[in-house]
């Protein structure tokens, strides 16, 4: 194995989950992987870190086979208007993706088929003839997940052939009690043919040695991955028969495709390769892409959902260490659990849930982000309500927080004209004031290098209510009659602090960050590393600030009584915009 460079300075791979190009992706789906991912990368830029940001669409395999076939289209038109769909909605959450690119990128595709190569010429691949379920109805090999079964473990009745989602079992379909095929409910016959094979067991060990040893994989996360690895793991057939995919590159593969899941995992690596090839050449590029994935002190954090683990915690690793090119493991895998709407799953054919492009017509984007990242799924399910996103719009982004900011502006806007006073001396309360905040912000950094975002939002809101709380007390407006010096200080204080919160918001609320910034009159756009300096006092004598406007609006009075009939309209029309593969 290739030794790994060392002694160069940390560098952040924040990667998240390829959203399949079959569905606009929802609520569900954005907040684990690609939101999540965002706010993470922007926190780290905010903290001045090397950061790069990556994901795409994942649009190969038998879902698009199959449904292009039934569309009479070609399956690359289907997935090259999808892309472009989804990429135009992505800009519109504003996620910062530095490449959010696609798997048919060719880059991607002679990566993957140079990795394979590589697992094949270290003894990680071997093929042999397999049973494989056939559809007589469809005239096709039926790919695991469209064969559905009981589960030979735990007797789960929605088993697919890959992976029992009840237990986490991963399974092969032939392990399935009366297996379905999933389009046409048929029993599926079993056939011969040849497959290739990666050999996890004889990576077992060294894939458990990692996760004991590693000290940033969460505990969650190992707990699971040991229980996998104590029923001990079986060779995954890795090529498939499909035709609308990557080439499997091994002699005698001739019509066979490597299966989507492996080569999407692949696209962590890829998406990274081809964003420095186009900015850098290939030849510097590649030496950039070095610097992320073979790099000791690189760290890549993988954004997903519960039912990833597996795969970016045993097989990605697995073929990390099988490729030889001494590749980063995982640094973080921060998985998060289910995101429920109105205490039900979300489903496309029952029309349960909002989806990304609706939801930018219901309320702004900000408020959005923010809501969601409040109710990120750690540690348990989480249930989205329109009462709780009311509630979180209405009482913490207006009261808690909006309203602190636009006291603070307006007082020193309209008592000082426009003018911050500055500080002429601090009293024991202000002093105080200012440590709590201080700690706060401590917390949040700690929380936010963790992952724990949605426990971080906490210590956004601890400040602007410990602030409120705090003028309340203070009450500059009749302080300013006695001193105007002491009522002077506390302002300026405060409005060093709106900046501090606004810092600690903009990973959340861009926009609303970015405005107060130019409230401020602190430039721009907030530069990189701005964070780092959050609460030191920046804001001094003489230092003017815009006319203040409010951050924020309150959703209507009658918001929760018209959101329903608002959600038809707004799919109805939202529908028609679609391209025609992602309507409903
Ligand atoms: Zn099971
Ligand atoms: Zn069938």
């Amino acid at each position: 194995m290739k030794e790994v460079l060392k002694g160069f300075k940390v560098r952040w791979l924040i990667c998240s989950a390829w959203p399949y190009i079959n569905n606009v992706p929802h609520l569900g789906t954005l907040v684990g992987s690609l939101l999540s991912a965002d706010v993470f990368a922007r926190f780290l830029r905010l903290m001045g870190e090397e950061a790069l940001l990556v994901s795409g669409s994942d649009e190969h395999g038998t879902p698009i086979e199959v449904e292009a076939l039934r569309l009479g289209v070609d399956p690359k038109k289907f997935t090259d208007e999808s892309h472009r769909y989804i990429v135009e909605l992505l800009k519109k959450w504003e996620l910062s993706y530095d490449n959010y690119t696609r798997t048919e990128n060719p880059i991607h595709k002679e990566f993957v088929q140079h990795f394979m190569n590589k697992m094949l010429e270290n003894g990680y691949i071997f093929s042999r003839n397999i049973v494989m379920p056939y559809c007589e109805n469809e005239k096709m090999f039926l790919p695991d997940r469209f064969v559905e079964g009981v589960c030979p473990f735990c007797g789960y009745e929605y088993a697919r052939g890959d992976q029992c989602d009840k237990c986490g079992t991963l399974l092969d379909p032939i392990d399935l009690i009366d297996p379905r095929c999933v389009f046409c409910g048929f029993r599926p016959t079993f056939m011969s043919t040849k497959h290739w094979f990666f050999d996890l067991p004889k990576l077992e060990d060294k894939v458990r040695e990692w996760l004991k040893n590693s000290r940033t994989i969460d505990e969650n996360v190992k707990t699971y991955c040991f229980s996998l690895l104590d029923k001990g793991l079986k060779a995954r057939s890795i090529t498939r028969d499909n035709k609308w995919g990557i080439p499997a590159p091994f002699p005698g593969a001739e019509g066979k495709t490597i299966y989507v899941w492996f080569e999407a995992l692949l696209g962590y690596l890829s998406a990274t390769l081809e964003y420095f090839i186009k900015e850098f050449g290939r030849e510097e590029g590649l030496k950039k892409f070095y610097d992320y994935w073979k790099n000791a002190d690189a760290r890549t954090v993988y954004f997903i959902g519960k039912d990833n683990i597996p795969f970016h915690a045993i097989i990605l690793p697995a073929m990390l260490l099988a490729s030889g090119e001494g590749y980063v493991l995982p640094y973080k895998i921060s998985a998060t659990e289910y995101l429920m709407f109105e205490g039900e799953k979300f489903s496309k054919s029952k029309g349960i849930g909002v989806w990304i492009d609706e939801a930018l017509e219901i309320a702004d984007v900000d408020y959005w982000r923010f809501a969601l990242m409040r109710l990120r799924p750690e540690g348990k399910d989480v249930n989205f309500t329109w009462r709780e996103f009311y509630r979180i719009v209405n009482t913490e982004l207006n009261d808690d927080i909006g309203n602190f900011i636009h006291r603070v502006l307006t007082f020193i806007y309209s008592r000082f004209g426009a003018k911050v006073p500055g500080i002429k001396k601090l009293a024991s309360e202000d002093e105080e004031l200012f440590s709590i905040v201080k700690h706060e912000f401590e917390e949040y950094k700690n929380r936010m290098y963790d992952t724990r975002i949605k426990q971080a939002t906490e210590n956004i809101l601890n400040v602007a209510r410990e602030c409120n709380a705090y003028l309340n007390r203070r009450e500059p407006w009749k302080l300013i009659k006695l001193s105007k010096d002491e009522a002077g200080s506390v302002m300026t204080l405060l409005v060093n602090i709106v900046k501090g919160l606004g810092l600690m918001l903009a990973p959340f609320t861009p926009k609303a960050s970015t405005k107060l910034w130019r409230m401020l009159r602190l430039g721009d756009e907030i530069p990189r590393g701005a964070l780092r300096r959050a609460f030191e006092i920046e804001i001094q004598e003489g230092h003017i600030i815009e006319k203040p406007m409010p951050l924020f609006r309150k959703l209507p009075e009658d918001f929760l009584s018209t959101i329903n009939a608002m959600i038809r309209d707004v799919r109805k029309r939202i529908n028609e915009r679609r391209p025609p593969y992602l309507r409903f």
